[in-house]
Parts: C-alpha cells; sequence; structure tokens
C-alpha cells in the first residue's frame, strides 16, 4: 500500500519513499522536561505515536529517536527557583513524562538521548559551524549562527528573507517570526546559569536549545534520515535553526519529511502552559478519566486539524468505548456454529477502508468510521442470530488489527469477565431444558440466574447472551 504524507517543506500531501526500502529513520522533538507534560504536549506525541504505529502497520521497521531536553533556558529557570540542582529537578519530569506515555499507550520510542549525555556532540558540530564560517562568537563570549551565510534558511517556515535584520542577535531559545536573527549556539556561562555549565573551545557555558536536536538526530539517525516530526510551533525557530545548522554542517540534505501537528485547543486557544489553560494527563486521571478515554478523545481530529478540548468529548469517548467493549463481549461469547462467511464481506471492506483511510496522511476520521461501521455490520448479525462462532472471531480479529494503531479499543475485555462460573453453568442447564423443551425449568432457571444478578437473553438460533443485571 503506498503511503502518503503532507510534507511541510512541500506543503502538500505526497507519496512517502524512505531512504533506505523497508526502514524509517525518525526523529521526533520531544519534551521540555521542567514539568509534567499538559495533554496538549500529549497530542503532538500522539500524533508521533499514530504515525510510527502506521509506517510499522504497513511493515516499515521504524527507527524513532525522542530527544529529552534537559537542559535549555526553561529547565534553568526554574531548577533554580526550586532551588534544586538541574540534574535531579529533569529526573523528576522525565520519569513522570514515561509514566505518561504508558498511560496513553504511547510506544516507546528506540533511543531518548538526553541533551546532557550529548554536550560533547554539540560542541563537535559547533566546531564544525566555526570552521566553515557558519557561526562566530560575539562580544558576550556566546557563539552564534549567521544566518547571512545560509541562503536556505527560512525554507520551511517560508520567510521573506527580504526583511531579514542582517547581523542582528538573539539569545532567548525561544522566539517569534517577527524577530528573524542569528541565534545562539553555545550560550556564554551568566549569573543566571548558576552551575550549570560545561567547558567548551569558547569557555564555560551551555548550548542553546536547538543545537541539541541538531546533534542528537545526527549522532542516532546519521547526517541524512527521513522524517522530522513535532507540534507546528516548533517549526519556526526550531526546526528553521536545525536545518540552518544541520545542513550547513554536513552540505547534504538532512530531513525529506517534515510533519507538524495543529494544536490541542481550550476554547479557541492553543492549550499551554504560559496561558494557564492547560491540564496535565494527571489532572484527568484524578478527575477519574481513563488513559484509553483520553487516547480515544486525541484521536478524535486528523493531525492537522485543530482540536478542541472538552470534557463533553471524554464522556462521549467513555460511552464510545463502553459500547465497543460490549460489542467485543457479545462476539466472544457468540458460540453459534457456522464457517463465518456471513461476514467476510464486512470484514474485508472494514479492513479496506481502515487500511486506506490510515495511508492517506493517517485520515483517522475515515478509519474510526470504518470502526464503526464493522460495529454496525457486527451488531446486526448479532440481533439476527445469524452470526457465528467463528464469524465473531473474524470481526475481533479484524478490531485487533485496527488496535495496532488506535490503541485504546478494549479488545481485551474477557467474554467471561463479569459472569461467575455458576451463571454460565446454569446457562446451559437452560439450553438443555428449553431444548427438552421443559419450559418449566427453563423458566425456573431464568429466575435463579435473575436472582444472581445476571440477564439472561435468547438470540434467534438457539443461543442466548448473558448481561449483568
Ligand atoms: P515543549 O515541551 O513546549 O517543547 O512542547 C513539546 C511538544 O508539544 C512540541 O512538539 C510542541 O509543539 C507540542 N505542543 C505544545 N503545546 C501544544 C498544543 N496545545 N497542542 C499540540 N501540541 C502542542
Ligand atoms: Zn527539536
Amino acid at each position: 500500500m503506498e503511503i502518503k504524507l503532507f510534507n511541510t517543506m512541500e506543503r502538500s500531501v505526497v507519496p512517502f519513499q524512505p531512504i533506505k526500502p523497508g526502514f524509517v529513520g525518525m526523529y521526533t522533538c520531544g519534551p521540555t522536561v521542567y514539568n509534567f507534560a499538559h495533554i496538549g504536549n500529549f497530542r503532538a506525541y500522539m500524533f508521533e505515536d499514530l504515525l510510527r504505529r502506521t509506517l510499522e502497520y504497513f511493515g516499515l521497521q521504524v527507527k524513532q529517536v525522542m530527544n529529552l531536553t534537559d537542559v535549555d533556558d526553561k529547565t534553568i529557570r526554574d531548577s533554580r527557583k526550586e532551588g534544586v540542582p538541574l540534574r535531579d529537578f529533569t529526573a523528576k519530569y522525565k520519569q513522570a513524562f514515561f509514566d505518561d506515555l504508558k498511560t496513553l499507550a504511547i510506544q516507546p520510542a528506540s533511543v531518548y538521548p538526553a541533551a546532557t549525555d550529548h554536550i560533547p556532540q554539540m560542541i563537535e558540530l559547533i566546531q564544525i559551524l566555526m570552521d566553515k564560517g557558519y557561526a562566530y562568537q560575539a562580544e558576550d563570549k556566546s557563539i552564534y549562527f549567521s544566518i547571512d551565510k545560509f541562503p536556505a534558511y527560512g525554507k520551511l517556515a517560508r520567510i521573506d528573507r527580504e526583511n531579514q535584520r542582517s547581523g542582528v542577535r538573539i539569545k532567548n531559545d525561544e522566539y517569534a517570526k517577527d524577530s528573524v536573527a542569528d541565534f545562539a549556539l553555545w550560550k556564554a556561562w551568566d549569573e543566571n546559569d548558576g552551575d550549570v555549565a560545561w567547558e567548551s573551545p569558547w569557555g564555560k557555558g551551555r548550548p542553546g536549545w536547538h543545537i541539541e536536536c541538531s546533534a542528537m538526530s545526527m549522532k542516532y539517525l546519521g547526517d541524512a534520515f527521513d522524517i522530522h516530526t513535532g507540534g507546528v510551533d516548533n517549526m519556526f525557530p526550531h526546526h528553521e535553526d536545525e536545518i540552518a545548522q544541520s545542513e550547513a554542517a554536513s552540505g547534504k540534505k538532512w530531513v525529506n519529511y517534515w510533519l507538524h501537528c495543529a494544536h490541542l485547543m481550550v476554547d479557541g486557544e492553543k492549550m499551554s502552559k504560559s496561558l494557564g489553560n492547560f491540564y496535565t494527563l494527571r489532572d484527568l486521571l484524578a478527575k477519574g478519566w481513563t488513559g484509553p478515554e483520553i487516547r480515544w478523545v486525541l484521536l478524535g481530529a486528523h493531525y492537522r486539524k485543530k482540536l478542541n478540548f472538552t470534557f463533553d468529548a471524554l464522556a462521549q469517548a467513555r460511552e464510545t468505548l463502553n459500547r465497543f467493549a460490549e460489542f467485543f463481549r457479545r462476539l466472544k461469547q457468540c458460540r453459534a456454529p457456522g464457517d463465518g462467511s456471513e461476514c467476510a464481506e464486512a470484514v474485508a471492506a472494514a479492513v479496506k477502508a481502515f487500511d486506506a483511510a490510515m495511508a492517506d496522511d493517517l485520515n483517522v476520521s475515515e478509519a474510526t468510521a470504518a470502526l464503526f461501521e464493522l460495529q454496525r455490520a457486527g451488531n446486526k448479525l448479532l440481533e439476527s442470530g445469524t452470526l457465528s462462532a467463528a464469524g465473531a472471531e473474524r470481526i475481533l480479529e479484524a478490531y485487533c488489527r485496527f488496535n495496532r494503531i488506535f490503541g485504546c479499543l478494549p479488545v481485551d475485555v474477557s467474554a467471561e469477565l463479569e459472569i461467575p462460573a455458576e451463571v454460565t453453568a446454569l446457562a446451559e442447564a437452560r439450553v438443555t431444558a428449553r431444548k427438552a423443551k421443559n419450559f418449566a425449568e427453563s423458566d425456573r432457571l431464568r429466575d435463579e440466574i435473575a436472582s444472581l444478578g445476571y440477564l439472561i437473553e435468547d438470540v434467534p438460533g438457539g443461543a442466548y447472551r448473558i448481561r449483568k443485571n
């Protein structure tokens, strides 16, 4: 199946072709570990999980590298505020991040390099940029990248180079498009950095945020790889600066496909720490919502569309997943004979629609529609008593397949989950009684089952279904 992805560099959906057939190198800008990540951040990590799962679903082997930014302006600022050494401060949030990934069933990346473990690689890269004349040391001893030396600067964010202010410098890690400037590769130590500093050929200091990603991606994926991802706000200046550093150093095209996800919104505004309109995953778990429910909500819109977060959406997710659980339980309880051909067409159609949707730039809405369509067809067969155990198994297999990407469908729900053996035995005895036309006994058994808190429902064709009353 041909996979198509929206390449931000080209602003269009294009066929995806990895450099090495069958293998994908993918770099993901990971969290800045200065706080608990909020669910807006997790929208980005979810999208990357979805992308990776989809590539793997279609048979590609993916090496995903996700960095941990454990030294930058924000981590230093907040560790100093708390009076905790940087390493201890970030360790807490790294662990929290990994715990949260598990809650959301986000599959682990192949490697999580931390910036503070790669300072020598960053220094080496900056040295190359100095040697090639792309970088210079300013009066404050910091090293800056000269964007004038790199004519392609601005190609990702499509910045009008005419209006660039030549020779202006910016030391902050984060800045807006209207302050395009030479950016810091190495920041000379100042008193705000406290005891956070490394020795370098240019004096004591620390790396800028952007160089971290260039150095770590190239260490683990080489100087040319397939996919680089992030939230749309990473595009400028972070990704633009990464491209400049990496391509200036290697002289090669660095990344073939750039993918960015749109924001998670709250009341029309981007969910963000600075606006204070955020929920961490922990906030939602404390309110009683579950990982799968939150995952389902985050799967609720195409990754390039803004997604509005509401508690209503969480409530709907709960209902949807409960309905799936009930459906899967009924499928597992199905005992009727037959070869499963009654649902072959519906299953094949759902798989075909699902695969086509996901291969088309991760069209989750169409894929979800295929999930619902098969549920409708399955329920219809169950209601009419025409679904065989073999057919039910086929349907379940299809959902297990879909779940390789969706990751939150309750396919593991056990048929016997809430039904004790005693109740099942009474139900079987009732079938025997009915076959013998002993309806008094059959009714007595139904009452006995009811007294244990279960309802028995007959389905045409002699099958039955047990539910909790
Ligand atoms: P940060 O820790 O701020 O560097 O952000 C980590 C990731 O989350 C980046 O890829 C951001 O683009 C992304 N991100 C931040 N806020 C949101 C949001 N409201 N919706 C989607 N992604 C976001
Ligand atoms: Zn990055």
